[in-house]
Protein backbone atom coordinates (compact mmCIF):
# COMPACT_ATOMS: atom_id res chain seq x y z
CA UNK A 1 0.00 0.00 0.00
CA UNK A 2 1.13 3.90 -0.83
CA UNK A 3 1.11 5.16 2.39
CA UNK A 4 1.70 8.97 2.02
CA UNK A 5 0.68 12.10 3.90
CA UNK A 6 0.70 15.67 4.15
CA UNK A 7 1.67 18.08 7.52
CA UNK A 8 -1.48 19.14 8.92
CA UNK A 9 -2.49 21.67 11.37
CA UNK A 10 -3.04 20.51 15.11
CA UNK A 11 -4.89 23.76 16.07
CA UNK A 12 -8.38 21.62 16.02
CA UNK A 13 -7.73 18.35 17.60
CA UNK A 14 -7.13 14.45 16.41
CA UNK A 15 -10.58 14.31 14.17
CA UNK A 16 -10.04 17.23 12.57
CA UNK A 17 -6.18 16.13 11.97
CA UNK A 18 -7.50 12.96 10.65
CA UNK A 19 -10.44 14.40 8.59
CA UNK A 20 -7.89 17.44 6.74
CA UNK A 21 -5.60 14.26 6.04
CA UNK A 22 -8.35 12.04 4.37
CA UNK A 23 -9.64 15.45 2.29
CA UNK A 24 -6.08 16.06 0.94
CA UNK A 25 -5.81 11.86 -0.34
CA UNK A 26 -3.64 10.87 2.31
CA UNK A 27 -3.89 7.74 4.56
CA UNK A 28 -1.11 9.08 7.14
CA UNK A 29 -0.26 12.41 8.24
CA UNK A 30 2.37 15.00 10.38
CA UNK A 31 1.57 17.07 12.73
CA UNK A 32 3.29 19.23 15.73
CA UNK A 33 3.19 18.06 19.21
CA UNK A 34 2.89 21.35 20.22
CA UNK A 35 3.87 25.10 18.51
CA UNK A 36 6.53 24.56 16.65
CA UNK A 37 8.59 27.12 18.55
CA UNK A 38 8.28 25.36 21.64
CA UNK A 39 5.80 26.16 24.75
CA UNK A 40 3.10 24.50 26.33
CA UNK A 41 0.79 21.73 24.55
CA UNK A 42 -2.67 21.85 24.76
CA UNK A 43 -4.77 19.92 27.02
CA UNK A 44 -5.33 16.50 25.96
CA UNK A 45 -9.09 16.02 24.73
CA UNK A 46 -10.27 12.50 25.64
CA UNK A 47 -13.50 13.03 23.83
CA UNK A 48 -11.63 14.20 20.38
CA UNK A 49 -9.01 11.34 20.96
CA UNK A 50 -12.12 8.30 21.13
CA UNK A 51 -13.61 10.07 18.11
CA UNK A 52 -10.17 10.34 16.19
CA UNK A 53 -9.18 6.70 16.56
CA UNK A 54 -12.49 5.01 15.70
CA UNK A 55 -12.20 7.65 12.44
CA UNK A 56 -8.79 6.57 11.72
CA UNK A 57 -9.95 3.09 12.15
CA UNK A 58 -12.91 3.84 9.76
CA UNK A 59 -10.71 5.28 6.93
CA UNK A 60 -7.65 3.08 7.08
CA UNK A 61 -5.26 5.98 8.57
CA UNK A 62 -2.37 3.61 9.58
CA UNK A 63 1.01 4.80 11.74
CA UNK A 64 1.26 8.77 12.01
CA UNK A 65 3.99 10.84 12.65
CA UNK A 66 4.30 13.25 15.44
CA UNK A 67 6.97 16.34 14.88
CA UNK A 68 8.94 17.29 18.19
CA UNK A 69 8.83 21.59 18.04
CA UNK A 70 11.97 23.00 16.64
CA UNK A 71 13.41 24.87 19.77
CA UNK A 72 13.37 21.33 21.19
CA UNK A 73 17.51 20.81 21.80
CA UNK A 74 18.68 18.09 23.38
CA UNK A 75 22.62 18.99 22.95
CA UNK A 76 22.73 22.61 23.93
CA UNK A 77 24.97 24.44 25.31
CA UNK A 78 22.72 25.84 28.00
CA UNK A 79 21.46 23.54 30.72
CA UNK A 80 18.17 25.26 31.12
CA UNK A 81 17.86 24.53 27.33
CA UNK A 82 18.41 21.21 27.52
CA UNK A 83 16.43 20.71 30.76
CA UNK A 84 13.81 21.99 29.05
CA UNK A 85 13.82 20.58 25.70
CA UNK A 86 13.58 16.75 28.15
CA UNK A 87 10.74 18.15 29.46
CA UNK A 88 9.07 18.84 26.56
CA UNK A 89 10.30 15.35 24.99
CA UNK A 90 9.06 13.65 28.27
CA UNK A 91 5.36 15.44 28.07
CA UNK A 92 4.86 14.72 24.07
CA UNK A 93 5.69 11.17 25.01
CA UNK A 94 3.45 10.64 27.73
CA UNK A 95 0.80 12.15 25.76
CA UNK A 96 1.95 9.96 22.41
CA UNK A 97 0.75 6.40 23.97
CA UNK A 98 -2.64 7.58 23.59
CA UNK A 99 -2.26 6.80 20.13
CA UNK A 100 -0.47 3.63 20.25
CA UNK A 101 2.53 3.13 17.64
CA UNK A 102 2.74 6.16 16.80
CA UNK A 103 6.03 7.68 15.71
CA UNK A 104 8.03 10.75 16.86
CA UNK A 105 10.20 12.62 15.32
CA UNK A 106 12.73 14.97 16.70
CA UNK A 107 15.71 16.95 15.18
CA UNK A 108 18.78 15.32 16.77
CA UNK A 109 19.95 19.39 17.85
CA UNK A 110 22.83 21.73 17.26
CA UNK A 111 25.58 21.71 19.77
CA UNK A 112 26.91 25.00 19.12
CA UNK A 113 30.63 24.77 19.21
CA UNK A 114 30.79 21.82 21.46
CA UNK A 115 31.67 19.40 19.23
CA UNK A 116 29.78 16.74 17.64
CA UNK A 117 31.23 14.15 20.37
CA UNK A 118 29.88 16.10 23.21
CA UNK A 119 26.46 16.46 21.15
CA UNK A 120 25.97 12.89 20.67
CA UNK A 121 26.84 12.23 24.02
CA UNK A 122 24.10 14.61 25.34
CA UNK A 123 21.32 13.25 22.99
CA UNK A 124 22.07 9.88 24.04
CA UNK A 125 21.83 10.25 27.97
CA UNK A 126 18.71 12.77 27.46
CA UNK A 127 16.90 9.64 25.00
CA UNK A 128 18.56 6.89 27.85
CA UNK A 129 16.52 9.05 30.77
CA UNK A 130 13.33 9.67 28.93
CA UNK A 131 12.46 5.71 26.65
CA UNK A 132 10.55 3.72 28.52
CA UNK A 133 10.52 -0.28 28.10
CA UNK A 134 6.82 -0.32 27.86
CA UNK A 135 6.50 2.76 25.60
CA UNK A 136 4.59 1.85 22.30
CA UNK A 137 6.14 4.89 20.96
CA UNK A 138 9.46 4.52 17.90
CA UNK A 139 11.22 7.70 18.34
CA UNK A 140 13.00 8.82 15.04
CA UNK A 141 16.27 10.58 14.88
CA UNK A 142 15.61 13.03 11.38
CA UNK A 143 18.07 13.00 8.97
CA UNK A 144 19.63 16.55 8.92
CA UNK A 145 21.21 18.91 6.13
CA UNK A 146 24.69 19.78 8.31
CA UNK A 147 23.30 23.41 8.66
CA UNK A 148 25.46 25.11 10.98
CA UNK A 149 26.51 22.84 14.24
CA UNK A 150 23.61 20.66 13.44
CA UNK A 151 24.15 16.72 14.13
CA UNK A 152 22.69 14.68 12.01
CA UNK A 153 23.95 16.04 8.71
CA UNK A 154 25.85 12.46 8.53
CA UNK A 155 24.26 8.93 8.69
CA UNK A 156 27.57 7.85 11.24
CA UNK A 157 26.38 10.52 13.82
CA UNK A 158 23.08 9.30 13.97
CA UNK A 159 24.51 5.57 14.12
CA UNK A 160 26.68 6.89 17.16
CA UNK A 161 23.49 8.01 18.76
CA UNK A 162 21.67 5.12 18.79
CA UNK A 163 24.75 3.21 19.62
CA UNK A 164 24.70 4.85 22.97
CA UNK A 165 20.71 4.53 23.66
CA UNK A 166 19.96 1.10 25.95
CA UNK A 167 16.25 0.85 24.62
CA UNK A 168 17.73 0.96 21.11
CA UNK A 169 14.07 -0.92 20.03
CA UNK A 170 12.09 2.23 20.57
CA UNK A 171 15.03 4.22 18.42
CA UNK A 172 14.48 4.58 14.32
CA UNK A 173 15.06 7.27 11.93
CA UNK A 174 13.07 9.78 9.46
CA UNK A 175 15.10 10.27 6.32
CA UNK A 176 14.33 13.58 5.02
CA UNK A 177 14.99 13.76 1.16
CA UNK A 178 16.05 17.75 1.25
CA UNK A 179 17.95 17.07 4.28
CA UNK A 180 19.90 14.66 2.82
CA UNK A 181 20.37 15.98 -1.10
CA UNK A 182 21.63 19.32 0.86
CA UNK A 183 23.93 17.15 3.20
CA UNK A 184 25.38 16.07 -0.08
CA UNK A 185 24.02 12.45 -0.22
CA UNK A 186 23.17 12.09 -4.14
CA UNK A 187 19.64 10.54 -4.02
CA UNK A 188 19.30 11.81 -7.90
CA UNK A 189 21.59 10.29 -9.66
CA UNK A 190 22.49 7.15 -7.01
CA UNK A 191 19.81 6.62 -4.63
CA UNK A 192 20.57 3.18 -4.78
CA UNK A 193 23.93 4.17 -3.37
CA UNK A 194 22.84 6.25 -0.70
CA UNK A 195 20.58 3.52 0.61
CA UNK A 196 23.61 1.03 0.75
CA UNK A 197 25.30 3.71 2.06
CA UNK A 198 22.56 4.22 4.77
CA UNK A 199 22.02 0.60 5.65
CA UNK A 200 26.19 0.22 5.91
CA UNK A 201 26.23 2.51 8.41
CA UNK A 202 22.85 2.55 10.50
CA UNK A 203 20.99 -0.43 8.99
CA UNK A 204 17.66 0.27 6.55
CA UNK A 205 15.80 -1.87 9.46
CA UNK A 206 15.55 1.37 11.45
CA UNK A 207 14.29 3.54 9.08
CA UNK A 208 10.75 4.21 9.40
CA UNK A 209 9.51 7.42 7.46
CA UNK A 210 10.61 9.36 4.83
CA UNK A 211 10.13 13.43 4.42
CA UNK A 212 9.23 13.91 1.00
CA UNK A 213 10.64 17.19 -0.08
CA UNK A 214 12.01 18.90 -3.07
CA UNK A 215 15.18 21.50 -2.44
CA UNK A 216 15.46 25.14 -2.95
CA UNK A 217 18.98 24.45 -2.98
CA UNK A 218 21.82 22.32 -5.18
CA UNK A 219 23.24 19.05 -3.59
CA UNK A 220 25.50 19.62 -0.59
CA UNK A 221 24.52 23.18 0.04
CA UNK A 222 23.95 22.28 3.75
CA UNK A 223 20.78 25.33 3.51
CA UNK A 224 17.47 23.19 4.25
CA UNK A 225 14.81 24.77 2.31
CA UNK A 226 12.02 23.15 1.08
CA UNK A 227 10.70 23.29 -1.95
CA UNK A 228 7.26 22.05 -4.06
CA UNK A 229 7.52 18.55 -5.37
CA UNK A 230 9.26 19.13 -8.81
CA UNK A 231 10.03 22.94 -8.52
CA UNK A 232 13.34 22.09 -6.89
CA UNK A 233 16.66 20.62 -7.46
CA UNK A 234 15.36 16.88 -7.10
CA UNK A 235 12.73 17.28 -9.70
CA UNK A 236 10.41 14.71 -10.25
CA UNK A 237 12.17 12.00 -12.08
CA UNK A 238 14.06 11.63 -9.12
CA UNK A 239 10.91 11.76 -6.59
CA UNK A 240 9.14 9.20 -8.74
CA UNK A 241 11.83 6.59 -7.82
CA UNK A 242 12.35 7.32 -4.31
CA UNK A 243 8.49 6.57 -3.86
CA UNK A 244 8.76 3.54 -5.92
CA UNK A 245 12.42 2.03 -4.74
CA UNK A 246 11.93 -1.24 -3.20
CA UNK A 247 13.53 -0.25 -0.69
CA UNK A 248 11.57 2.93 0.65
CA UNK A 249 8.15 2.13 -0.94
CA UNK A 250 6.19 0.72 1.77
CA UNK A 251 7.39 3.29 4.47
CA UNK A 252 4.76 6.32 5.20
CA UNK A 253 6.31 9.40 2.79
CA UNK A 254 5.27 12.77 4.22
CA UNK A 255 5.41 15.98 2.45
CA UNK A 256 6.69 19.00 3.92
CA UNK A 257 6.67 21.27 1.04
CA UNK A 258 5.84 24.83 1.00
CA UNK A 259 1.97 24.58 0.67
CA UNK A 260 -1.54 25.11 1.79
CA UNK A 261 -3.57 21.91 2.24
CA UNK A 262 -4.89 22.60 -1.40
CA UNK A 263 -1.08 22.28 -1.92
CA UNK A 264 -0.79 18.89 -0.79
CA UNK A 265 -3.96 17.42 -2.31
CA UNK A 266 -2.44 18.26 -5.67
CA UNK A 267 1.33 16.94 -4.86
CA UNK A 268 -0.63 13.43 -3.20
CA UNK A 269 -2.34 12.89 -6.25
CA UNK A 270 0.45 13.85 -8.48
CA UNK A 271 2.42 11.26 -6.36
CA UNK A 272 -0.24 8.38 -6.84
CA UNK A 273 0.33 9.05 -10.49
CA UNK A 274 3.72 8.37 -10.11
CA UNK A 275 3.56 5.52 -8.33
CA UNK A 276 3.90 2.11 -9.86
FE1 LIG B 1 11.90 18.11 10.75
FE1 LIG C 1 11.86 16.99 7.68
ZN1 LIG D 1 13.89 20.89 6.82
Amino acid sequence: MFKIGGFVSASKGYLHMGKDAVMIGGNTFQFFTRNPRGGKAKDLDMEDLRAYLEFAQAEGIGTILAHAPYTLNLCSKDESIREFGKEMMKDDLARLENIPGTLYNFHPGSHVGQGVEVGIDYIAEALNELLRPEQTTTVLLETMAGKGSEIGGRFEELRAIIDKVKLQDKMGVCLDTCHIYDGGYDIVEHLDDVLDEFDRVIGLCRLKAVHLNDSMNPMGSHKDRHQKLGEGSLGLEAIGRIINNDRLRDLPFLLETPNELDGYAREISMLKELRK
